[in-house]
């Protein structure tokens, strides 16, 4: 079947936040795994009063939740939330690789928003190593990275074995072959 992105749920508003920036400033989309198996789940977390975190996005393989605007400052991973577009997927940092590639239409769904964002804002669609990082590339990041490059965090998600190369591919495709008819 042809990919069709996701209906986008809106009923959970993330908590905790850092206020609106000019969209101007963004220059990366962050990679997250949420540690949680439902995308509605993750959402409703973040929506209360616990976690202290938020994103913008929470997506899993068949729903997508809107946590936060784009203009608004999720607290994902300092020092670049300013900065950045953040999603969480609901997946675990444990996995192997084989897991990822089986959550393909979650992936696809994260890559289609990481093109959506990559156009509006001009951001590269190139998966940045902390090193990228540190020297100021903009891009597309995993939290393990911002967390090497700054170490202001210390957690290590998506992972290691997290399809990078395949997921900036399905992005690229999404770039090229979705944006025209959905954005
Ligand atoms: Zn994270």
């Amino acid at each position: 079947m042809p990919f069709q992105p996701h209906k986008v749920h809106s009923n959970y508003h993330a908590s905790f936040h850092g206020g609106t920036r000019p969209t101007s400033a963004i220059r990366y989309i962050e990679v997250h795994a949420a540690e949680a198996l439902s995308a509605a789940g993750i959402a409703a977390y973040f929506a209360g009063s616990g976690p202290g975190g938020s994103t913008h996005l929470t997506i899993d393989n068949d729903s997508t939740y809107r946590c936060l605007s784009d203009e608004v400052i999720a607290y994902s991973a300092p020092p670049l939330n300013e900065e950045s577009l953040s999603f969480e997927l609901a997946a675990y940092t444990s996995w192997k690789r084989p897991t990822w590639l089986a959550h393909r239409a979650m992936l696809e769904e994260a890559a289609y928003w990481t093109a959506r964002w990559a156009k509006k804002y001009g951001i590269p669609l190139k998966w940045r190593s902390s090193r990228a990082l540190r020297a100021g590339k903009p891009g597309i990041c995993g939290h393990l990275a911002s967390s090497h490059a700054f170490g202001r965090t210390d957690h290590t998600d998506p992972g290691r074995p997290f399809p990078r190369r395949r997921f900036s591919r399905l992005a690229r495709f999404a770039f090229m072959h979705y944006l025209r008819k959905h954005a």
